[in-house]
């Protein structure tokens, strides 16, 4: 058995003699086992079987499995060997839509032609799954916007995590009667849910995409029915401006829909804590223009974060300030974001773009727990632990960029 048949690092390591039994040393430039800490300079100590199996030994430091199996002969190095990772945040309906790098507003513009041309839907979702199980991924938190979409993900056997009904309604005439179909979809979706498979979950798009009475609404329903919650803040610098002035892009942008925006003067985050959705911990998607407050905000409220740095990247959004959520505390997960402003859905390449992005700022083990954990965490689930005794095929190998 190999250690992994992903991404292009499947080459077959040059072990010894077969059927001999022993034990081997995998380095890797980071080694992760789902528990812990994510380590810099480590590997994994395998017992290799006549049969060819390898199962795990221990996962440590480099010079610490040196010192305990002094013997065992290196057979492959890795740049990283961890659990799957986990894609925190993606669209899976919207896999047929091409990459369609931004700006921002334009961007927007492209995914509401797409959805109203029909394009969003069962086909697409089935791709998207495909392409995430060929990246090893089989945790999601998917945004979900067709009834198709949602018994597809429920169903699948082998998916877990989060499908977010999405509900984008800023029109507050229409509040109440948003509400109770989302309610009656809801309780529809979740007789279909599995044990030990996706959840139900319940997406406000944006801050400014709900009105303010339906946020407060859906704020109640996720309380109410223990839903996880997952929404989109902060993405664009237009963000700020409609929220503290009422201005600015995205402001000609609703009023282009016909839909009326009052200031709170707060910003996106302070505008949320103000209305009580931060009291159900929903997951916070981009999070990008954000200060300090804002950040003790999330911490206070206990939510996680996920980062979507080549999304971020493509759209002209901005960078995630990566350092001062560290320095805050704030758990943060990785997500590609919709194939539409991410050329593909493997969130190790969200790794690799956050490593070049973020610079010293931020190192390769804790970008590797952050797809791993951080992203559990923000679907509230636990990654697959690779233990002592497991196949050495339960971590999966990420591959550094040959470019
Ligand atoms: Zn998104």
């Amino acid at each position: 058995m190999r250690a992994s048949d992903d991404g292009a690092s499947s080459t077959t390591p040059a072990v010894a003699e077969s059927g001999t039994i022993g034990r081997e040393l995998w380095t890797a430039d980071v080694a992760y086992a789902g528990i812990g800490s994510a380590l810099g300079g480590a590997g994994v100590a395998v017992q290799r079987r006549p049969d060819g199996d390898r199962t795990i030994v221990a996962l440590d430091t480099l010079d610490r499995l040196r010192r305990r199996f002094p013997d065992a002969p290196t057979v492959e190095h890795r740049a990283v060997l961890a659990p799957p990772a986990v894609n925190a945040h993606t669209h899976l309906d919207l896999s047929d839509m091409p990459f369609t790098p931004g700006p921002y507003g334009a961007f927007i513009a492209e995914v509401i032609a797409f959805s109203h041309a029909g394009r969003r839907g069962e086909a697409a979702t089935r791709r998207g799954l495909a392409e995430l199980r060929a990246a090893r991924t089989t945790t999601v938190g998917d945004i979900v916007t067709t009834e198709e979409g949602m018994r597809i993900l429920l169903d699948a056997p082998d998916i877990d995590g989060v499908a977010y009904w999405e509900v984008l309604a800023p029109d507050p005439e229409r509040s109440e009667e948003v509400l109770a179909a989302t309610e009656r979809a809801i309780d529809r979706f979740s007789s279909w849910q599995r044990q030990g498979g996706v959840r139900v979950g319940l997406s406000p798009h944006a801050p400014h995409t709900v009105s303010p009475r339906l946020m407060v609404g859906l704020t109640a329903l996720a309380r109410r029915r223990g839903l996880p919650m997952q929404i989109h803040v902060a993405e664009s610098e237009g963000e700020q401006t409609l929220h503290r002035r009422g201005d600015g892009p995205l402001a000609t942008a609703l009023a282009a829909l016909g839909a009326s925006w009052v200031p709170s003067g707060r910003s996106p985050i302070g505008y949320l804590e103000d209305l009580g959705v931060l009291e159900v911990r929903p997951t916070l998607v981009h999070m990008v223009h954000v200060d300090e407050d804002d950040v003790r905000a999330v911490a206070r409220a206990g939510s996680a974060v996920v980062h979507c740095p080549r999304s971020n990247e493509a759209l002209g959004c901005g960078t995630f300030p990566w350092a001062l959520f560290a320095r805050h505390g704030v758990s943060v997960g990785l997500g590609t974001d919709s194939r539409g402003s991410s050329p593909d859905l493997d969130v190790r390449r969200e790794w690799l773009a956050a490593l070049r992005l973020h610079g010293d700022g931020a190192n390769a083990a804790q970008l590797v727990w952050s797809a791993v954990k951080g992203g559990a965490r923000a679907l509230g689930t636990r990654p697959r632990a690779a233990r002592r005794g497991e196949p050495l095929d339960a971590l999966s190998s990420w591959t550094l960029p040959v470019h």
